[in-house]
């Protein structure tokens, strides 16, 4: 097979993942980010691995619930309304996915996706030169009210028939399976198939098993323009330098919209915004829940307890609004009544951005328009659980070979609205 040069733009878990792949494959990879890879949606996110999560964003009654939500500063999901064409773009892409026809359509390849990057997790963490937080211990869909129950109830009993492995349990049984943090619900749902890491210390992982395999890290350079000579793609600039290349991968997260403009190239993604609070005293909690009135994610990471959650599409910035993150905090004191988060914690959060596509799947593949690029963007709210999977489904792209399993919903060019 022969070497290529490839520049992967977004050294987040996508761009990671890609170059790991990539590297393998005996590719020269090289990874350009603007950031110093500390900071941001791979690094604040709750670390699930999700094959429960079937259901894409894009979903019947989430208009509705947006609207409701819409004006109130402590929702869940909360859009800022503001003129601006690229989010109304998005959002008349998203109106249209909201069909039981596209979540009937995607429900499969979505599944199909996160088992196969499970299994790659799996695979890595057996590998002598990793070492980082995985267990395997499922997620609970936490509920207090019948509506959230019902609700669930239907998810449920669409994954059971794909296959998943789903128990109903009373809050009794919760407690006998984490008796040292009692919670305050009806029952929950339990996705055996789930998993659950620690972000920050897989992602300082994998950058230093790039870095020992030559994998070459340009950091905190932004990329902005591009030269390119009919349908391929030259090289890559920065305001340093010009990195030249056989194929470009764009992981460029929520930023992607605007960069994949210079190239001429339309591509639905707004950021999501979301936080996350860190607890280090004990908190007894040792199977990650999801508190699903709150929308309220917590898992039990190496060191501390993570609480995460909103949806807040503000455009791309990384303004702390307190009220949200003050609504999360509360969320876990009313399901577990022996946790409070301190205020020393809740200024200490952080926010991510996540890549949102307008119908929830990730769009990866190449672009009809160049001949040698790829695009790994637009997880939403599965790019942490989706990362090695892409990053293998982008080598193989690029080496010609057989992917893994078909890409097609993932097409940047598919249609919204079937
Ligand atoms: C609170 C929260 C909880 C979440 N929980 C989960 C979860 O449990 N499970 C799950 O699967 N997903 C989860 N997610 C979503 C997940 O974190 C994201 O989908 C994922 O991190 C996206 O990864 P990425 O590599 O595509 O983007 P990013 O991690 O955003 O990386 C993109 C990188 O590109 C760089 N970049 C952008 N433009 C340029 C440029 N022009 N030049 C150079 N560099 C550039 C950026 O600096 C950035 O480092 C969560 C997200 C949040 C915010």
């Amino acid at each position: 097979m022969t070497q290529k040069k490839i520049v992967i733009i977004g050294g987040g878990i996508v761009g990671l993942c890609t170059a790991y792949y990539l590297n393998k494959e005996g590719h020269e990879v090289t990874v350009v980010d603007k950031g110093q890879l500390k900071s941001g949606a791979s690094f604040v996110n709750a670390g699930y691995l999700t094959p429960s999560h079937i259901i894409p964003l894009a979903a019947p009654g989430m208009i509705s619930k947006g609207f409701r939500w819409m004006f109130k500063a402590s929702s869940p999901f909360y859009i800022q309304p503001r003129l601006d064409k690229d989010l109304i773009q998005w959002g008349l892409k998203f109106m249209k996915s909201c069909t039981p026809t596209h979540v009937q359509q995607s429900m499969q390849a979505i599944l199909t996706i996160n088992l196969l990057s499970k299994q790659l997790f799996l695979e890595m963490q057996k590998q002598p030169e990793f070492d980082f937080h995985l267990e395997t211990k499922g997620l609970l869909m936490a509920y207090k009210t019948s509506q959230a129950e019902k609700e669930e109830a239907e998810v449920a009993v669409q994954a059971k028939e794909l296959g998943l492995k789903i128990d109903q349990l009373g809050p009794e049984e919760v407690l006998q399976k984490q008796p040292l943090a009692p919670m305050n619900i009806a029952g929950a749902y339990w996705y055996e198939s789930d998993a659950h890491s620690t972000p920050e210390v897989f992602m300082k992982n994998i950058i230093g098993v790039l870095k020992n395999a030559g994998v070459n890290f340009i950091l905190e350079n932004e990329v902005t323009h591009f030269t390119t000579q009919g349908r391929t793609v030259k090289s890559v600039g920065t305001a340093q330098e010009a990195l030249e290349l056989d194929e470009l991968v764009i992981a460029s997260g929520a930023w992607s919209e605007s960069l994949l403009k210079s190239l001429g190239i339309r591509l639905s993604v707004q950021a999501g915004k979301g936080y996350r609070i860190n607890v280090s005293q004990p908190t007894g909690i040792t199977i990650p829940s999801i508190l699903l009135e709150a929308k309220v994610a917590v898992t039990p990471m190496q060191g501390f307890t993570r609480f995460g959650g909103t949806m807040e599409l503000s455009g791309i910035n990384h303004h702390i609004n307190t009220k949200r993150v003050a609504a999360i905090a509360k969320a876990a004191s009313d399901y577990y009544p022996h946790t409070s988060i301190t205020s020393e914690e809740r200024t200490q959060a952080q926010c991510g951005l996540r890549p949102l596509s307008p119908d929830g799947l990730p769009f990866i593949g190449r672009p009809s328009a160049y001949n040698n690029l790829v695009l790994a963007t637009g997880h939403s709210m599965m790019g942490w659980s989706l990362g090695p999977a892409t990053g293998k489904l982008v080598a193989e792209l690029i080496s010609n070979q057989q992917t893994s399993m078909p890409i097609d919903p993932f097409s940047p060019e598919r249609n919204y609205g079937v």
